[in-house]
């Protein structure tokens, strides 16, 4: 193909990409904004198999028809709260495919003089891209249980870890000037140790924030491997996926307020089993008949959506319930905390699954404003991101997380099965106060419940 079209149809893929991203940001374009990001990504695939020269054509098809077929059959299978780990999976192909192909490019070009500068992408994407292999499947095996979710840490492993971080650096710049095959292939095996051992002392409860980074280490990856292979569309969407992973882990570490250093290196949180359920007190608990009638007779309802409600997919009966209170003139708001449940967006994805309108969704600012003057707040499956100790308790490990407010409502009705902490591993006092009431029950049986409660009233 001309160089000329060439440049130009990866000019059209690269503005597909911009606007794909740029659509991604409110849930009203986000499907129409993936569908152009992946069209973009089929007009660079095709151009560039268009330019391929001397790669048998049945090896792609074949290729392409292997790795499409376990695609879509992971995205078809996948659950809503296994999508992190699905996302980590999707970094770890990306990473170890960046470093394969630049692998090959050395081994094609081998013997003669490279410029610096291309054996420097090519060395980076090597590196880059084994630490993002091996470190997303260990953020995988955390998230999917094959590995337990705490932190795995011994004396000295920081000094370890900088031991073979200065080893790869020392790796990198032996084969950089030297140019050699052996220096070469252990930048790979050194990323391949440092991806595991970087991610390993991190808490399952920071997996989210790490899939972002790794998932930002991918496309650099990529982006330097762009550069070996001269692909300009490669270049540009490794550098997107750099860009916005960067900005997406810097977005959850303030909805957190953490810091990343403190999330790679404060072996922070575990796998939810670390506090004593029910430590903080006596909890009273309530009945869905009791709900229901606060409910009915409530002029501000706010929910406030978490975790539980994505485990139980209680999503559809919510809604069920929330339209029945709107037809009896009750005003209904959702709390939507940044963090709730396991992924950026993981509510609202939710909430537009069961048709819930988009403007009935209350940011954090907007729905703690709305709290003070609600008659009843209906915690459905959320913990950490209405925990108070975030607010008012300085010894926390959460201590400065924004929180949704609930306790400031009149009521509040927390829907979970038991007094059981959250991710976090932390007690929550919230299900302490005089003005809490505990409906323990699966949130999805709960709101079944509590909608056949409110028909009789
Ligand atoms: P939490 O993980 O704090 O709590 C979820 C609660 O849901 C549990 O206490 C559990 O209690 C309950 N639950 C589980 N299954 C059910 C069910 N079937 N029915 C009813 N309740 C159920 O969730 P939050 O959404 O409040 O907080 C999210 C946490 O994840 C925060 O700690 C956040 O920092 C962290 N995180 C989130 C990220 C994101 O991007 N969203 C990223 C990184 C971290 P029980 O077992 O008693 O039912």
């Amino acid at each position: 193909m001309n160089a000329n079209l060439t440049a130009i149809l990866y000019l059209v893929a690269a503005a597909a990409f911009i606007v794909g991203l740029k659509r991604l940001g409110s849930p009203k374009t986000a499907r129409s904004g993936n569908s152009v990001g992946a069209a973009g990504m089929l007009l660079a695939v095709i151009v560039t198999m268009v330019n391929l020269e001397g790669v048998s054509w049945w090896l792609i098809i074949a290729g392409l028809a292997i790795g499409s077929a376990i695609g879509a059959v992971l995205a078809l299978r996948v659950q809503m709260t296994a999508m992190p780990q699905l996302v980590a999976a999707f970094n770890g192909f990306g990473g170890i495919a960046s470093a394969l192909v630049a692998g090959a490019a050395f081994v094609t070009v081998s013997g003669a003089e490279l410029a610096s500068e291309t054996i420097l992408t090519m060395l980076l994407s090597v590196a880059i891209g084994t630490m993002t292999f091996t470190g997303s499947f260990i953020a995988y095996a955390k998230l999917q249980g094959i590995m337990g979710g705490s932190p795995m840490t011994y004396p000295g492993q920081r000094a370890v870890n900088a031991v073979i971080g200065a080893i790869l650096l020392a790796l990198l710049i032996w084969a950089q000037i030297s140019q050699d095959g052996i220096p070469f292939w252990l930048v790979g095996v050194a990323g391949l140790i440092l991806g595991v051992l970087t991610v390993v002392p991190i808490g399952g409860a920071d997996m989210p924030v790490v899939i972002a980074l790794l998932n930002s280490m991918s496309g650099l990856a990529a982006a330097a491997t762009g550069f070996v292979i001269s692909n300009t569309a490669l270049i540009i969407g490794g550098a997107l996926v750099g860009a916005s992973g960067l900005i997406l882990t810097a977005l959850m570490c303030e909805a957190m307020n953490r810091t990343i250093w403190n999330v790679l290196f404060g072996a922070f949180g575990g796998d939810g089993s670390g506090a004593a359920a029910g430590a903080g007190g006596n909890a009273i608990s309530t009945t869905p008949d009791d709900v229901a009638i606060a409910l009915a007779y409530a002029q501000q309802v706010v929910i406030v959506p978490g975790y539980g409600l994505a485990v139980a997919q209680a999503q559809h009966a919510l809604r069920a319930l929330t339209a029945d209170l709107e037809k009896r003139g009750v005003k209904v708001a959702y709390g939507i905390h940044p963090v709730a449940g396991r992924m950026p967006g993981h509510m609202n994805v939710l909430l537009a699954e069961a048709d819930v309108p988009y403007d009935h969704l209350l940011d954090l600012d907007d729905a703690n404003t709305t709290l003070g003057r609600t008659d009843v707040v209906l915690v459905v499956g959320a913990n950490d991101v209405v925990n108070p100790s975030a607010r008012d308790d300085s010894t926390s490990p959460i201590y400065g997380m924004p929180i949704l407010e609930v306790d400031n409502a009149n009521l509040c009705v927390v829907i979970k099965r038991s007094l059981s902490p959250g991710f976090a591993g932390l007690d929550n006092p919230l299900f302490y106060m005089n003005t809490t009431r505990m409906l323990f029950a699966d949130a999805k049986k709960a709101m079944t419940d509590l909608g056949k409660a409110l028909e009789s009233i």
